[in-house]
């Protein structure tokens, strides 16, 4: 299928009035979401590929201060749409903010996370902007002639990995899935330009209120976890979770959990690391009772250091593993528990001890090597 041609008033705009890559800047009572950075970094390498801009979106109440982290994080250029009517995220509004900025000023390429919100937004806009929308993409590329967008994702429970082309409509949309991409080290001292445009709805043109903001009691934030300590189905139950949160708690990390863990309802869904849980890429992931069953892997094997701790030599977490210790973890786990436990309350050299005693040893292990010095595993 060709490109359409150029138009009047009602029809599509030819393909090459489209440009640039543009990264949706999800944010919280205007904090960003890291997935935010994570795509502006991507976002700016197809942008290099094919000699375009890039542009970051922030819409929302009081959010000008985004605009600079945008700049820093790689943005040429933000299109920002300010106002109360968007404090509070409602789909309605923060969709027609995004669809009225794609009419004006065309983007070739709008990527969103994969989160709550951004799927919430990123299928509402492609209604209204009538485009198409490639869900929960772990890989992106994009081609030199025509500029098409591969987005690509696993598909048919992780044993094969589709790739998802907008050849008839633009923009080309995708939701990035958190964590898979690096986020970029901010500049401070790059410079873009912001595009400041007013907000085409009214607080009456919007069906929704919102009453009130009810936090969750026990948030879960494995995306941006430095350690993750998690179990599957090897646990046995869900009160030997309870060694798994001590664990956690011991090196400043969070619990994580394979499905068969989730499914036998030994702990919330929130914990779940993989295809259907979360992607994750922590510095140290420590996986314990879990077999290694390719949906897990998916979502952990990025991690910067994998512990795996198993009874079966030949489980698979355990070839993929930097460090494999075979074994009862029902043993292994309050040993190095305690062990740990030791060893961050002996006085550093500085006089401090705990996690907090310096980022080279914060958690009382070695110091991963960045990631840029890890093979890759996803072959
Ligand atoms: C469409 C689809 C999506 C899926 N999405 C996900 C997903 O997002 N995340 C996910 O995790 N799974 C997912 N799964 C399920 C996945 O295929 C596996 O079934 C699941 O990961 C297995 O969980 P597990 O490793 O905890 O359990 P098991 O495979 O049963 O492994 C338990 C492990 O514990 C070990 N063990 C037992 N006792 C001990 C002990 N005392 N000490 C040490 N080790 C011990 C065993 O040797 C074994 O290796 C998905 C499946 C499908 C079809």
């Amino acid at each position: 299928m060709t490109a359409p041609a150029a138009t009047t008033a009602d029809q599509t705009p030819a393909f090459s009035e489209y440009r640039g890559v543009w990264v949706y800047v999800q944010h919280r009572a205007g904090i960003a979401a890291p997935v935010s950075w994570q795509l502006l970094g991507v976002g700016r390498e197809l942008a290099q590929q094919i000699g375009v801009p890039v542009g970051a979106v922030v819409v929302g109440s009081d959010v000008g201060h985004l605009c600079q982290e945008a700049i820093a994080c790689g943005a040429d250029t933000v299109y920002l749409i300010d106002n109360p009517i968007l404090r509070d995220y409602r789909t309605q509004p923060y969709a027609s903010a995004v669809a009225q900025l794609i009419r004006k000023y065309r983007p070739e390429v709008v990527l969103y996370g994969s989160t709550v919100h951004g799927r919430d937004v990123a299928g509402a806009v492609a209604t209204v902007a009538r485009t198409g929308l490639a869900a929960d993409a772990t890989q992106l590329a994009i081609e030199q002639d025509g500029h098409l967008l591969h987005a690509s994702r696993p598909d048919f429970g992780g044993k094969l990995m589709s790739t998802i082309l907008c050849k008839r409509h633009r923009p080309q949309m995708a939701t990035c899935r958190p964590g898979v991409f690096p986020t970029p080290e901010p500049d401070p001292s790059r410079r873009g330009e912001i595009i400041e445009e007013p907000l085409g709805v009214a607080e009456n043109d919007v069906p929704t209120r919102v009453l009130e903001f009810i936090p969750e009691s026990r948030h879960v934030d494995l995306s941006n976890a430095e350690i993750i300590v998690a179990g599957g189905r090897g646990l046995g139950g869900p009160k030997a979770f309870d060694m798994l949160f001590e664990l956690a708690q011991v090196v400043g990390g969070v619990v994580g959990a394979s499905r068969a863990a989730v499914m036998a309802g030994w702990i919330p869904y929130q914990h779940q690391v993989g295809q259907t849980g979360q992607t994750v890429r922590p510095r140290i992931y420590i996986a314990c009772g879990i077999s290694g069953a390719i949906q897990h892997l998916v979502g952990m094997q990025d991690s910067d250091i994998i512990i795996a701790i198993n009874s079966d030599a030949e489980a698979p977490i355990l070839k993929i593993a930097d460090y494999a210790i075979v074994g009862d973890m029902f043993q292994i786990v309050p040993a190095l528990t305690r062990r740990l436990r030791e060893r961050l309350a002996e006085p550093s050299a500085d006089g401090h001890s705990g996690p907090e005693r310096g980022t080279e040893s914060a958690n009382g292990l070695e110091p991963p090597p960045p990631r840029s010095q890890k093979e890759d595993r996803s072959g």
